[in-house]
């Protein structure tokens, strides 16, 4: 596990991977692309296409990727860091790193909750906030983004608490739903002064998730109207049927879906999207660390379980944990295209497969095998010690 300031590592290093076998851009309009190489600068991408087309010349670094398909770094929507690289929810030391070899280049935070005496008086939360917000800005586990700092909010909060925060950085909201508001008015007041001043929020939907948690139901949820409805399929007790589809129907708002929630729920709440034609709205995430532990594959086997149960084509199902995301919550990453971060995670189909490829064996349910991640141009990761061994893995090539 390294831990490492977040100075630019890469300053003036061009890369150069070549050798792509199956490009994704994690964009829903165009998957898949036709592009075998790609430069990047300073760790963002400035060109892709064939490689016999690109100016490769004076690379710093070259990467053949030996015919593994290119993905964009994943990003886990729904996550709750406390501090580095340690989840006193588990009392794990080494989850963030390890999720990295899941695929995970961003984390998102839905709120530092497990901090042991977590502060719940107001002048507490948003110090708590502020803290966590610099704390993981300065500081990534093995060079993941994990975006956090983000406040839990309570009864008694002002529109001047949300200006303050967003003045001192804060830029999201912890679950709604998981402090002492638990009212559809005063959320959609509270997640209105948050949106007013550039903070995006999450609502905790669905049954209680520890002791001391509560019923957040579909008209709570509504009315808070929250940008992203965080656990659609619960946390992980999820709302009957007809509620789920309401809030698919009734929201414009982002349809998220957890590893730690319930199955069947999530497959519901994939299959009416997609009636309605709502697939953009789709974003993943695992919430863990959580009750169920943390998984560090977690985004990986929800690709696998919403495509090969969902019946939907891999390549779809992965634009989900990477251009979804980074659309509805204003991100730079999820995307393979020119000016986007160089976060990149190689994989194949793992060793005997019935699934011929990648794409074939994710269809079939099982996990992808990954071979490298890399986090703003820099190799990040190897061949992953977590998931099934990859058939094929890049080389570091110079
Ligand atoms: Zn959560």
């Amino acid at each position: 596990m390294a831990i490492e300031e977040t100075a630019k590592p890469n300053r003036g290093k061009k890369l150069v991977i070549r050798n792509i076998g199956l490009l994704l851009s994690g964009d829903l309009e165009q998957p898949i692309l036709d592009a075998d190489a790609i430069v990047a600068i300073d760790g963002v991408i400035r060109a892709m296409g064939k490689e016999k087309l690109l100016d490769a010349e004076g690379a710093s670094s070259v990467i053949d990727a030996n015919g593994t398909a290119l993905v964009p770094g994943l990003i886990d929507s729904h996550v709750h860091p406390v501090a580095g690289d340690w989840t006193p929810r588990q009392n794990q030391l080494g989850w963030i790193d390890s999720c990295l070899h899941g695929g995970v280049t961003t984390m998102i935070s839905a709120g530092e909750v497990h901090l042991p005496g977590r502060p719940k008086d107001i002048v507490g939360v948003k110090a708590l906030a502020i803290t966590a917000q610099r704390s993981f800005a300065a500081l990534r586990p093995s060079g993941v983004k994990v975006l956090a700092g983000a406040p839990v909010i309570e009864q008694g909060m002002v529109e001047e608490d949300f200006k303050s925060l967003a003045e001192a950085g804060v830029k999201l909201l912890g679950e709604v739903g998981l402090g002492s508001v638990k009212d559809g008015p005063t959320a959609r007041q509270m997640v209105a002064w948050a949106r007013k001043h550039g903070i995006q929020s999450t609502i905790h939907t669905g049954g209680p998730s520890i002791p001391g948690s509560s019923l957040i139901d579909k008209d709570v949820v509504l009315a808070a109207d929250a940008d992203v409805i965080g656990h659609i399929n619960g946390g992980h007790t999820a709302l009957p049927d007809v509620q789920i589809r309401a809030l698919c129907e009734d929201s414009q708002r982002a349809i998220e879906i957890v590893h730690n929630g319930n199955e069947r729920a999530a497959l519901f709440a994939l299959r009416t999207a997609k009636e309605l034609n709502h697939l953009d709205r789709v974003i993943l995430g695992t919430d863990a660390p959580a009750g169920s532990g943390v998984q560090p594959l977690g985004i990986i086997r929800v690709i696998a379980a919403l495509s090969s149960l969902g019946e939907l084509p891999a390549e779809v199902v992965f634009c989900f944990a990477t251009g979804n995301t980074a659309r509805m919550r204003n991100l730079e990453g999820g995307l393979i295209a020119v000016g986007r971060p160089a976060d990149f995670v190689f994989m194949d189909a793992p060793q005997h497969s019935a699934g011929k490829t990648l794409l074939e064996s994710v269809r079939l349910g099982d996990l992808p095998g990954i071979g490298m991640t890399m986090i703003d141009g820099v190799v990040r990761s190897e061949r992953s010690r977590n998931t099934p061994p990859a058939t094929r893995v890049p080389k570091i090539a110079q």
